[in-house]
């Protein structure tokens, strides 16, 4: 499985495999004539999902119909075709079908299956649950393209409902402490996830308007936030419910050091993201007082799992470390590390990079 140097048909670098192509543009499938999540392209593009790093400025798109509002909302109108979870379409000479990614809700994986075998391709995802999505379904195929973001064996995150607990006493300390605890996370995703936890757990929470509006997105597209707690936006100042009860402050990691948050009178802050595994961790967020590997995509044991399970004969890892296709061909599956895709620093920093390789790029900020 090496890459090959010749330019092929639509200017693309041929992986040596005929179900998955490296173009200009990105990664491509012949059979269903889609890109992969590329920033641009000369014709339709799959959006696995709506975080910044994933959005496209291709005329045409295919996602499922939560994506599509959610991109919308995030870069204009767009023609798409949308796929519901689950179910088959034909898309140029293959059978489609997006699967549940379990990182966001909208999050697909895509499967397309041709004359010449099937493909899949995960986007970002995660094998533990997401109150916003239905659970990850690992595809069967012949050939996968995986993101292997926490593709090493530090990144073995606890269960969630261990995190969740460990969030709940650090803002019961807080409050018993006279604080304002300050929930740091990605305005889509694990800002949602958050303020899930808190509000079913009974807390009330105000939410910086990042968050906020993609909360409000998730409303209209039938996920409201259970109670008892309640939720609104963040208005200048108003941290206190009413009567003064103390509430929890939800919000970017991006805002950590604005006024709203360094000119509370007492504070605790803790950041919910995977790179608390990371070894420079103690340094990067010195300035948090917890950091809780709360994450939105998979560890390295689900990603292994991915691999073994999707019984694929080939497998090709996009972000995270080349050591992780090194770690597959040891336990016996073909596998091939490519550059990061897709390739766009730039929309990762605007949004704080919330998601791939945007964590790492998310860590000096
Ligand atoms: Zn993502």
């Amino acid at each position: 499985m090496v890459v090959a140097s010749h330019t092929g048909s639509k200017g693309s670098i041929a992986l040596g495999d005929p179900l998955v192509a490296l173009t200009g543009h990105g990664l491509y499938l012949p059979a269903a004539d889609l890109y992969l999540d590329a920033r641009s392209a000369p014709g339709a593009v799959f959006v696995s999902h709506a975080h910044a790093d994933h959005c496209s400025h291709a005329a045409r798109i295919l996602c499922t119909p939560e994506t599509a509002a959610l991109h919308r909302a995030r870069r204009g109108a767009r023609d798409s075709i949308d796929v519901p979870l689950n179910t088959e379409v034909r898309v140029g000479g293959a059978e489609v079908t997006l699967y549940s990614a379990g990182h966001t809700l909208g999050s697909a994986m895509i499967v397309a299956h041709g004359a010449g075998g099937t493909v899949a391709y995960t986007g970002d995802f995660k094998l533990r649950p997401n109150p916003f999505t239905p659970p990850a379904r690992i595809p069967s195929c012949d050939a996968l393209v995986m993101e292997c973001t926490f593709g090493e064996p530090r990144y073995r995150f606890p269960p969630d409902a261990e995190l969740i607990e460990r969030l709940y006493r650090f803002v019961d300390d807080a409050f018993a402490d006279g604080a304002t605890p300050v929930v740091l996370a990605y305005a889509l995703g694990k800002g949602q996830e958050a303020l899930h936890h808190l509000t079913s757990a009974g807390y009330d929470v105000v939410v910086h308007g990042a968050i906020a509006n993609m909360c409000r997105l998730h409303v209209e597209l039938g996920h409201p936030f259970p109670g008892p707690g309640h939720w609104e936006r963040y208005r200048r100042g108003q941290i206190a419910g009413p009567g003064g009860a103390p509430r929890v402050l939800l919000t970017t990691p991006a805002t950590r050091m604005s006024a709203m948050v360094q000119r509370l009178p007492a504070k605790r802050i803790v950041y919910l993201t995977g790179w608390a595994y990371h070894p420079g961790a103690f340094n990067i967020y010195k300035d948090c007082d917890l950091v809780l590997p709360y994450s939105d995509h998979a560890d390295f044991d689900e990603l292994v799992r991915t691999a073994v399970e999707s019984g694929a004969s080939r497998v090709y890892t996009v972000h995270g470390p080349p050591s992780f296709s090194q770690h597959l061909r040891s336990i016996g599956i073909e596998a091939e590390h490519l550059a990061n895709h897709p390739q766009d620093a730039e929309a990762l920093l605007q949004e704080g990079g919330d998601c791939g390789p945007g964590g790492q790029l998310g860590l000096a900020l």
